[in-house]
């Protein structure tokens, strides 16, 4: 079952007009979501990135947070899903073609909740490769990448560059040269027992995960440095991780065909182990509310 507007409706009755400023100018915003046994994980964190994304683009989402945390919880049940992928997509709405945001009254709002069965378990025992791509991260005085906007053009042709040189993310620069992030993801790099990551004003999403990172490892004793890194930090790292809110902490075996350390660091898997017992603490205590 779909969440379209406000109600549940089967699949094949979940659909958008082609005229939806989503489909034909990428004019919306999306979080992504996770659930583990039934309970959505950091939920009032995302709905909050959510509302700010749509005022950074100005568009009135015509709900109310608790309406929003509701209807997601609603759509995860309606579809018996435990682990799950949920997606909320706004965009601006049905309108006459036209940039003018005024020309769509209401905005179309989506939840999508899919069984989530995770990722390989090799990737998290080897780690994953990626690629630092000739495609720059959006200037953030264009479009700022702390709108998680639909329009996803400049993560996909980097992703596509990635692919192309046979690696799983592919991290972009700023304009400057700077290391901003991935596609789907933030980068942290360790040295010296210090934790190292891209600042917010390179132009990155300023990811749930990335902010929980963070706090865990001054929680463990580990320094955190935020800062303006270049690839040669990245080349040079005795590890490096990747992460999102799905695939949490994922260790990276190369960076542009260049090994980083032998496998899986100790403070990546450390930050890993941490992140699954807060998960797993969190979920507790939703059941015991
Ligand atoms: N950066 C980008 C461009 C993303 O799309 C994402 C998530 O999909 C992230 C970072 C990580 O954000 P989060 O940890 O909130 O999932």
């Amino acid at each position: 079952m779909i969440y379209l507007n406000n109600r549940l409706v089967p699949d094949s009755k979940a659909v958008v007009s082609v005229f939806d400023h989503g489909f034909l100018y990428g004019d919306g915003i999306y979080e992504t979501l996770r659930a583990y046994d039934g309970v959505v994980f950091k939920i009032e964190e995302h709905i909050e990135r959510l509302f700010n994304s749509a005022a950074l683009i100005r568009l009135d989402i015509s709900k109310t947070p608790e309406t929003i945390i509701r209807a997601v919880n609603k759509t995860g049940k309606a579809n018996r899903l435990s682990d799950a992928y949920i997606r909320i997509t706004v965009s601006r709405g049905k309108g006459p073609i036209g940039l003018d945001p005024a020309l769509c009254p209401k905005p179309t709002f989506v939840i999508i909740a899919n069984p989530f069965h995770g990722y390989p378990a090799a990737y998290y025992k080897r780690g994953v490769n990626v690629a630092i791509v000739n495609t720059r991260r959006n200037f953030n005085k264009s479009i700022d990448p702390a709108i998680k906007s639909l329009n996803f053009l400049n993560n996909i042709l980097a992703k596509i560059e990635a692919k192309e040189r046979g690696a799983y993310e592919a991290i972009m620069l700023n304009y400057s040269g700077y290391i901003t992030e991935g596609t789907i993801s933030n980068i942290f790099f360790v040295k010296n027992r210090t934790l190292y990551t891209p600042e917010v004003s390179v132009g990155i999403l300023n990811g749930i995960t990335r902010m929980a990172i963070i706090g865990i490892a001054k929680e463990l004793g580990i320094k955190v440095r935020e800062g303006k890194f270049r690839p040669a930090h990245i080349y040079g790292a005795e590890e490096v991780f990747i992460s999102n809110t799905t695939m949490e902490v994922m260790p990276v075996a190369k960076a542009d065909d260049i090994k980083i350390g032998s496998g899986p660091g100790k403070i990546t898997k450390a930050i890993h182990q941490e992140y699954k017992r807060k998960v797993a603490e969190y979920v507790k205590q939703q059941y015991k509310a």
